[in-house]
């Protein structure tokens, strides 16, 4: 259950206070609490990275990660699967390509999506691939692209989302390790954007009313 599910954070939860944590200040009126401290991501992303290195039998993986969101979350686990592999004797060779996927305006999922960059994946034929993504919604985007994956033929593809939205009839073997099961509310931050604002804070955190305003398009 903690790989498919993550840790479940319940819809009443409201957050920690801001002055309770660091922030980039010019960010003060425009998200309204601290969701899940970077801190608290971290040591999940280690937990994830445990069970994929438990998980994957070959001795190399493909890692595709989903811009522009996920570069931070792929990177950090990465790194914890390249620790993880110095301090036991079962090292994954790791490779990274990069896929640019685009369907969202303002806060809203629109229903066309874009594949930009990285179109031919025919390396993936015969490997082992990872797909890490910061954060799955409706699963749309999910299931397209993993559709478009399993085109080139790869030996197996497994699906790490550090967020998941919990909703009714929510697909539960899309996504094969979770990080953290959330409500429906749009978060930002540790590479999560609106409208390309909020890259820059570490903190998963919930935009306020007038950030959404403001940076509205
Ligand atoms: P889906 O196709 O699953 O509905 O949407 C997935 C994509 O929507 C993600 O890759 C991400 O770009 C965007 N998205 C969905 N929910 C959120 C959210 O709460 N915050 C942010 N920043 N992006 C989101």
């Amino acid at each position: 259950a903690g790989k498919k599910r993550g840790i479940v954070i319940k819809d009443d939860w409201p957050g920690y206070g801001l002055d309770l944590f660091t922030y980039p200040e010019h960010y003060h009126d425009d998200i309204d609490s601290v969701y899940i401290p970077h801190g608290v991501v971290m040591n999940r992303t280690e937990r994830l990275a445990r069970y994929i290195v438990d998980d994957f039998v070959d001795d190399d993986i493909m890692v595709l990660c989903v811009l522009k969101g996920g570069y931070k979350f792929c990177a950090d686990l990465m790194e914890c699967i390249k620790v993880l592999g110095c301090n036991s004797n079962k090292y994954l060779e790791t490779r990274v390509e990069f896929i640019r996927l685009k369907s969202y305006l303002n806060d809203q999922s629109t229903e066309d999506l874009h594949i930009i960059g990285s179109r031919d994946l025919s390396f993936l034929l015969g490997k082992s691939v990872l797909i890490v993504e910061a954060i799955v919604d409706t699963g749309k985007t999910m299931k397209t692209l993993r559709k478009h994956v399993e085109t080139f033929q790869p030996k197996m593809v497994k699906v790490a989302g550090l967020l998941v939205k919990r909703a009714p009839n929510m697909d539960e073997n899309l996504t094969d390790y979770v990080g953290f099961e959330i409500p429906n509310r749009f978060v930002v931050g540790y590479a999560l954007d609106y409208n390309e604002y909020f890259r820059d804070l570490n903190h998963i955190c919930v935009i306020s009313k007038s950030g959404k305003q403001k940076y509205k398009v």
